[in-house]
């Protein structure tokens, strides 16, 4: 039986669940698709789930757990009258409406459910090396994000691994805080743009590790080193740091959305300008499925508020019309 909604909101992060909240409490009952524990990329609560203390969340003078954060978050929105739902949105069709969305069987002909607004807030992920123990020491030594662990590592001794703009930048961030931030990247050239190569390679507190790739990471309950390969010689060293960044690029969760929503180059959303509207009338984006740039929680729920604004406001339009 297919359940029709106002709202539906696809994703549950920051951006998600405060799209959630203020669809809530302007009584639009809306039904959040959280997403699944099993699948990395539809983790329900997002990345803030993979991190330990979040300290430059407002509101949180002595940090939160960035599961309690999540957890919060999706207290308040179910205090509200939202319905969370722990399944990911396996198909939808946008080209009529209502938008319909398959949860359970994506080959079923109807759908699970019905929605006269979509709000999109599937995030994003980090891309990983693929190595044992690191998923486990994220939070731990190991992170995907400067802005937001910086701050931890001061004194210490810190690897970035990528050659790209992210790279350079969390590397140069990292200096605030840092005694030595050494640079791994797997060739002799850089991918990231020249005033940033530039910039990095004027910083006396960045080293470079040319042709080198880590192999292991190594920890226990805490990041204690890691293992890097020399990619001509084939020759491994260990390294002893405190901080593993890796900053080998992100992938927005979109490949549901394929086809149908308008994206950029890089698979991220295409949304108008100063607004989360995206080309399909009725559909929003908001949080980091959108946002190659900030990627920061509260940017995610600021967007995630202005999503359930517009979305408000294009039902109204709708009933009136
Ligand atoms: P990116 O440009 O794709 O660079 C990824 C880097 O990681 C590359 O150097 C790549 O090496 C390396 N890499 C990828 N997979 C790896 C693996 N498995 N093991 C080791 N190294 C690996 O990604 P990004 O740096 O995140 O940038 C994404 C986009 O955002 C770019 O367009 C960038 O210009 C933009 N950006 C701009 C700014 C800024 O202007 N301030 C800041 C951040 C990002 P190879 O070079 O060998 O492929």
């Amino acid at each position: 039986m297919t359940e029709h909604r106002e709202v539906i909101v696809v994703g549950s992060g920051p951006a998600g669940l405060t799209a959630a909240i203020y669809t809530a409490r302007a009584s639009l009952a809306p039904l959040v698709i959280e997403g699944e524990p099993s699948s990395t990329s539809d983790q329900p609560g997002g990345q803030l789930m993979l991190t330990t203390d979040v300290e430059n969340f407002p509101g949180f003078p002595e940090g939160i757990m960035g599961p309690d954060l999540m957890i919060r978050m999706k207290e308040q929105a179910t205090r509200f009258g939202a319905e969370v739902i722990t399944k990911k949105a396996r198909r939808v069709d946008l080209s009529a409406r209502p938008y319909s969305i398959w949860v359970d069987d994506e080959t079923a002909a109807e759908p699970d459910y019905t929605a006269d607004a979509l709000i999109v807030s599937t995030g994003a992920q980090s891309l990983m090396l693929g190595l044992e123990n690191e998923t486990r020491l994220v939070g731990h030594g190991v992170s995907t994000c400067a802005t937001c662990d910086g701050f931890f590592f001061r004194d210490q001794q810190i690897a970035v691994i990528g050659g790209g703009d992210s790279a350079l930048e969390e590397a140069g961030f990292l200096t605030k805080f840092a005694s030595k931030v050494t640079v791994i990247h797997r060739r002799d050239e850089l991918r990231a743009s020249k005033i940033m190569q530039e910039r990095a390679l004027a910083n006396p507190k960045i080293e470079f590790l040319w042709n080198a790739t880590v192999t292991a990471i190594h920890g226990d309950t805490k990041l204690s080193g890691v293992t890097v390969e020399d990619t001509v010689t084939g020759e491994t060293t260990e390294m002893a740091i405190d901080g593993l960044f890796i900053a080998i690029g992100h992938k927005p969760n979109t490949d549901v959305f394929k086809g149908q929503l308008e994206m950029r180059e890089n698979g991220y959303i295409t949304t108008a300008p100063d607004s989360t509207a995206t080309n399909v009338d009725g559909v929003f984006a908001c949080g980091d499925v959108q946002d190659d740039i900030y990627r920061q929680a509260i940017t995610a729920a600021g967007s995630g508020c202005a999503a359930a604004l517009e979305a408000e406001r294009w039902l109204e339009a709708q009933h009136d019309a």
